[in-house]
């Protein structure tokens, strides 16, 4: 090492230490050169050149501004941030103000343990989130009164469109084709179905609730309280539509459920809504877990997934996600939705929420804001302004000659009420509403000088016991009995309940988590610090326009960047996760057609190799799947290609593919695959979950292809929250910008006024938005490119150094793979018997997560170790893989048996070696510190290898009662 002295050292070369670039990635200079020199080539450069077709690189650094600090990066967005207008909101409408306890924010929100945890396909080291899952689960049982709940949807919107399709699918009115849907709905609720059914080829009726009994339908969605808060019986109408067979889906507000009559008792079929209010800021629309209970009855059709208990292998109990549900688009086309990343983190965070408050903490604030609101309502009244509904919870309705002054009233006082109904104001309380905050709307509604007094109005209330809830809704059942939502509520318990869950998983800040296709790279801290500033996390998504300017700064921003990295024209912010991208790519390809009197083309192209939300999207929009062959170098086979599409060109939409493919190969014939199709009159769907080996290198845009989606929890920094939230933006050539989702309250572009929405909010999980930003901000021109070539070099590191010991099923011209590569393990098992499964859970005692198993190839592991990982930890990563093969070889060799070996046997537990009986053919030490590095830094998983079977045969989707845990 050289020395410089003080003199020789410039001042730019002192500011480096504040570069993010070097934070981000993983790997150092040294590290680099030796890396290289593994892999057999000259510099990372020319690496890429070998590795990327030389017909899709881009000439230049993409034009965006150079890198910034992270103070620089925080100090800019925060001026931004604060051209947001946060106004106190009474808009309501399915998002409210709420408090996040604080013990919440700064232990699950912004813990990374909470945060940078993936779905939890691997259980045994995902206990943790599973339990707390369970509790969201049960939390949502209790207060709609139904038997079967999933764990979770995107939002309030699409849990209503998957209700309608839950309808369809097990509905007795076969010969129907019409859903209803009760005009008293929210809006954009109304909207997201609408855009639905027109691709199920479903009629929607549009009409007055009261209605529903004289129209004959497979389906009705209902309001409760109605979107003007009116409380309702709703018995009479679910029983006039259930006698014509029909299935009644109703959208509930979840914190009035917790003193009304659940709906599941008055005899619903199906209870959604969002879990917003229990905890989670309004973020400008998100993200927000949806809720979506049933009958037990349904349970093959319930979209989403589904958390069950089961039993491990030493008979204790144990979760995991139940029926498949784990992977629900493994069905494909058949699969009842195309959820696959879902919202886990603010699931979790409403769990945590009913467990810190308990069934009387939520009755005691649901019962404030409530009577918050009756004083509300008593006070108008008596001064002459009657609120239209005499029995509401939470959301009050006139009807008024004085709109204008009322809400330039309220503008002045910095407060927002619900105006987009002619001559009406509707005002939302919620949980931070305050006294003062009721006589600032008395000023509001009434003027000044009206002489109301809250506290007088409030005896008033006491003393006539006058109730807005009509006694014959007024709940009985309890909720929330399970013990684990009567015992923390000190925060020490809670801090500690918190704490004992998050133990139990394994999350980024323990080890590198290589699940190929899902890109497990750095959420730097700097990234989610801003989802947690107030001008951010507490605005209404329908907050007039002029109020959101930061956001609407910030998203321009993004949007701007993002165009220019993808070779499009046009964003969406609106698809909440991929899957929900491809739905609304989809829409934008068929709508095309449409525009040009193609209605008719209808078949969409699909690669074997493909994820399976593709198909299970293309199958939304009525598109009808055709699979396309790959050869036996993992690429789609152009002569199929070309065969399919010219007999099918009549009626060909579009084809899906992925880049660089699901296997983790630059296919030399991207340009040919899109001019193929694109000559047979179809459109490019290219799946832009890969985009982590395309940006600044080349981009979808360029390589010829029409929309893309991208997964900004993958490329682009969002954490996976273990399971959720996510975004899926989608980019699009302009021949599509005129078909991309317009939202019903709020226009969200230019030219697209009058289109249905795809998410219940304008621009998808806004709030989650900054973390991408301010990954492009920090890292810049140089760093995201930069970005590309170290995941490419480390993956090539990876494969080089694994290929010594496994086969790697598939690699390029070259003989190098992209930025993921897939090793093949059948062989092995054919050899040894030990299983992909076998090696997955083994990884567990070395302290790692599996890679990606069996997919895109059954019986195979596919790894991606993304930039952000360093050679150290690369090679801690291949240390366990090399020494899983010696295990096996022990197998192979007949020194252990296929059955008493610690593959078979894993993971290990504290259990296990402290079972007095230990008599395995191997060590308690080869068991579980089978590395130095893994004793070092050990992490347990808390129950031994869960069986699935089990699991499947006794649903159970509930928390088990106390008694069970002590059998
Ligand atoms: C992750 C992924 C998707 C789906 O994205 P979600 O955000 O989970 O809905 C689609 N295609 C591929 C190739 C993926 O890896």
């Amino acid at each position: 090492m050289t020395t410089q002295s003080q003199a020789q050292v410039t001042l730019s070369d002192l500011e480096q230490t504040q570069d993010f670039i070097r934070r981000h990635i993983g790997p150092d200079e040294a590290q680099t050169k030796a890396m290289l020199a593994d892999i057999g080539a000259e510099s990372i450069d020319a690496l890429i050149d070998e590795i990327v077709p030389n017909d899709i690189r881009l000439a230049d650094l993409p034009a965006i501004e150079e890198s910034k600090t992270e103070v620089k990066a925080l100090a800019d967005l925060k001026a931004v941030a604060s051209k947001n207008k946060v106004n106190t909101s009474y808009i309501g409408l399915g998002y409210y103000g709420t408090l996040t306890p604080n013990v919440i924010l700064r232990n699950v929100l912004e813990n990374p343990g909470w945060y940078t945890a993936y779905t939890p396909y691997q259980p045994e080291i995902a206990q943790g989130r599973l339990e707390s899952l369970l509790n969201y689960q049960q939390m949502c049982l209790d207060l709609t009164g139904l038997d079967l709940a999933s764990a979770s949807l995107l939002d309030e919107g699409t849990a209503a469109a998957e209700a309608m399709a839950l309808a369809k699918r097990v509905s007795k009115n076969k010969k129907s084709n019409a859903f209803f849907v009760a005009e008293e709905v929210y809006p954009q609720t109304i909207s997201v179905v609408k855009n639905r059914a027109e691709f199920f080829g479903f009629d929607v009726i549009v009409a007055p609730a009261a209605t529903v009994g004289e129209h004959d339908v497979f389906g009705a969605l209902l309001q409760y309280p109605t979107a003007t808060g009116e409380i309702v019986d709703i018995r009479p109408l679910i029983e006039a539509v259930q006698a014509k067979k029909g299935i009644v889906a109703v959208a509930a507000d979840i914190m009035s459920l917790v003193l009304l009559k659940a709906p599941g008792e008055l005899g619903a079929d199906v209870v959604i809504g969002s879990s917003q209010r229990f905890g989670v800021p309004m973020g400008y629309g998100g993200p927000h877990a949806a809720f979506f209970t049933t009958s037990d009855k349904y349970k093959r059709s319930m979209p989403g997934r589904i958390i069950g208990v089961s039993k491990d292998t030493r008979g204790n109990q144990a979760l995991r996600m139940a029926m498949q549900t784990r992977e629900q688009h493994i069905r494909r086309e058949k699969a009842n939705s195309n959820i696959c990343t879902a919202q886990v983190l603010l699931a979790n965070m409403a769990a945590f929420y009913a467990v810190y408050h308990g069934p009387q903490g939520l009755k005691t604030i649901a019962n404030r804001i409530h009577r918050l609101t009756d004083i509300l309502c008593l006070g108008a009244a008596t001064k002459g302004l009657q609120a239209i509904h005499a029995n509401y919870f939470d959301t009050l309705t006139f009807n008024t000659e004085n709109k204008t002054e009322i809400v330039a009233r309220a503008l002045a006082a910095d407060l927002n009420l619900r105006t987009d109904v002619d001559g009406q104001i509707s005002v939302s309380l919620d949980e931070t509403t305050t006294r003062e905050d009721v006589a600032a709307l008395f000023d509001v509604l009434l003027g000044e000088g009206h002489g109301l007094d809250v506290a007088e109005l409030d005896a008033k209330i006491v003393d006539c016991g006058h109730s807005s809830i009509p006694a014959e809704l007024v709940r009985e059942s309890e909720i929330l009995s399970h013990p684990v939502f009567n015992s923390y509520h000190s925060e020490t318990e809670m801090l500690r309940y918190i704490k004992k869950l998050e133990n139990k998983d394994l999350a980024l800040n323990h080890s590198m988590i290589s699940l190929g296709s899902c890109t497990m790279k750095l959420n730097a801290t700097a990234q989610m610090i801003p989802v947690s500033w107030p001008e951010f996390a507490n605005m209404h998504p329908f907050a007039p326009v002029d109020q959101a300017q930061g956001y609407a700064e910030m998203i321009g921003e993004l949007d701007k960047w993002l165009v220019e990295l993808t070779g499009y024209d046009a964003v969406s912010m609106q698809p909440n996760s991929g899957a929900q991208g491809e739905y609304a790519g989809l829409i934008a390809i068929h709508k095309y057609h449409q525009s040009r009197g193609e209605g008719h083309r209808n078949i969409c192209l699909i690669p074997s190799s493909a994820h399976g939300t593709n198909p299970a999207s293309a199958q939304m929009v009525g598109m009808k799947v055709v699979v396309v062959d790959c050869d036996k170098n993992g690429n789609v086979d152009m002569a199929d290609l070309k065969a399919k599409a010219e007999e099918m060109a009549e009626n060909l939409s579009c084809i899906m593919i992925t880049y660089p493919s699901t296997h983790g190969v630059y296919e030399e014939t991207v340009r040919e695959i899109c001019e193929v199709v694109h000559d047979n009159g179809g459109q490019v769907y290219l799946d832009g979950a890969n985009m982590n080996a395309q940006v600044g290198i080349t981009s979808p845009g360029f390589i010829g292809a029409d929309v893309s989606h991208l997964n900004l929890h993958k490329t682009f920094a969002i954490p996976h929250g273990g399971g959720g939230p996510g975004m899926g933006p989608i980019g699009v050539k302009s021949h599509l910008a005129p078909f991309l989702p317009d939202h019903p309250l709020i226009n969200v572009k230019e030219g697209t006024q009058g289109n249905d929405a795809v998410s219940a909010a304008p621009f998808g999980s806004a709030g989650i938005l900054c973390i991408s930003y301010l990954y492009i901000a920090m890292l810049g021109k140089k760093g995201v490119t930069d970005s590309t070539k170290y995941a490419i070099t480390n993956a090539n590191y990876l494969a080089k150094k694994l290929s010594e010991h496994f086969p790697i099923l598939y690699t390029g011209a070259n003989g190098r793979v992209a930025h993921e590569c897939i090793v093949d393990m059948r062989p092995l098992k054919e050899a040894s018997g030990i299983t992909e499964m076998d090696v997955a859970k083994r990884l567990m005692d070395y302290g790692f997560h599996a890679p990606t198993m069996s997919f895109p190839v059954a019986g195979t592991l596919m790894i991606e170790p993304t930039e952000s990982e360093s050679k150290v930890e690369i090679d801690r990563f291949i240390e366990a893989m090399v020494c899983i093969r010696d295990e096996i070889r022990k197998v192979e060799q007949g020194e252990w048996t296929v059955e008493d070996n610690p593959l078979h046997n894993a993971p290990h537990t504290l259990a296990d070696i402290t079972d007095a009986g230990w008599d395995r053919a191997y060590t308690v030490a080869e068991a579980v510190f089978p590395v130095p590095a893994a004793a070092a830094n050990k992490f347990w998983p808390t129950v031994n290898r869960i069986d699935d079977v089990y699991g499947d045969r006794n649903l159970v989707c509930s928390c088990p009662s106390i008694d069970s845990y002590k059998d």
